[in-house]
């Protein structure tokens, strides 16, 4: 595994290190499977290091370079988690217009209805301004000149914009939006954590903010 350890506390974030553990060395174990909300087809659990004894090998980069290293990979993962977000607007949209499309209410189609048609129009609306952020973050990634502040705006509004729509078309599931047979059950469940790792929607908001000041 890589892990990030504290090899000087006393040098802060310059006492941070990447180091490649082994993880059939003696000490190391894993505690027990943590019960998510969501996202359960992926396992978190907690893992502990008991007098883990790696030598000068298992470093990755040199000993106190890991917070530079790992800042410098950050836009990545916040732009993966920004993709993640529109991808699951994108389909969320799909399948409620389909939704709404068969599902008959007072005798006709909900999608008749004009404060149905109104909401979905607007969620479909948040995605394509969603989507187009997203697409010029990619450029830039491609291009090699993503900045931490626009990942960091990438990340934290695609996913607040994610929870926000797929809580709008949950509620145009009605009931069946509530059963986890339904795919948008899945979907809404596995996005309140997008808000949250990856760094914070609060934190994100910092970053922003620092580069302006
Ligand atoms: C399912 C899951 C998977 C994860 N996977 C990984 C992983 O693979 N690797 C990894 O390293 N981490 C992972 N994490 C950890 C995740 O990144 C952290 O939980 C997240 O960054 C928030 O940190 P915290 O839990 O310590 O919250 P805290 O720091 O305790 O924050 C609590 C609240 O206070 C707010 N807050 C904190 N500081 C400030 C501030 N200065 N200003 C304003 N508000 C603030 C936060 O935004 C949050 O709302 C995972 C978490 C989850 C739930």
């Amino acid at each position: 595994m890589l892990l990030a350890a504290k090899t000087d506390p006393d040098q802060g974030a310059r006492g941070v290190s990447l180091l490649l553990v082994d993880t059939q060395t003696p000490g190391y174990s894993r505690g027990r499977r943590l019960e998510k909300l969501g996202m359960h087809a992926q396992d978190t659990s907690e893992l502990f290091f008991t007098d883990v004894d790696v030598g000068p090998d298992a470093l990755l980069g040199p000993a106190g370079s890991g917070f530079k290293t790992m800042m410098k990979e950050l836009p990545q993962e916040r732009l993966l988690l920004a993709i993640a977000a529109v991808a699951a607007m994108e389909s969320a949209v799909q399948w409620t217009r389909d939704h709404v499309a068969q599902r008959q209410a007072f005798g006709a189609p909900l999608s008749d209805k004009q404060t149905i048609r109104h909401r979905l129009a607007e969620c479909h609306t948040n995605t394509l301004v969603a989507r187009s952020f997203l697409n010029d973050c990619l450029g830039r990634h491609l291009a090699g000149e993503l900045d931490n502040a626009t990942a960091s705006a990438a990340k934290y509004w695609c996913s607040e914009m994610q929870f926000k729509v797929l809580d709008e078309c949950l509620q145009l599931f009605g009931g069946y939006g509530y059963m986890r047979e339904y795919p948008i059950a899945r979907a809404w469940v596995d996005a309140r954590v997008q808000r949250i790792y990856g760094g914070t929607t609060e934190i994100m908001k910092e970053l922003v903010a620092r580069s302006m000041f």
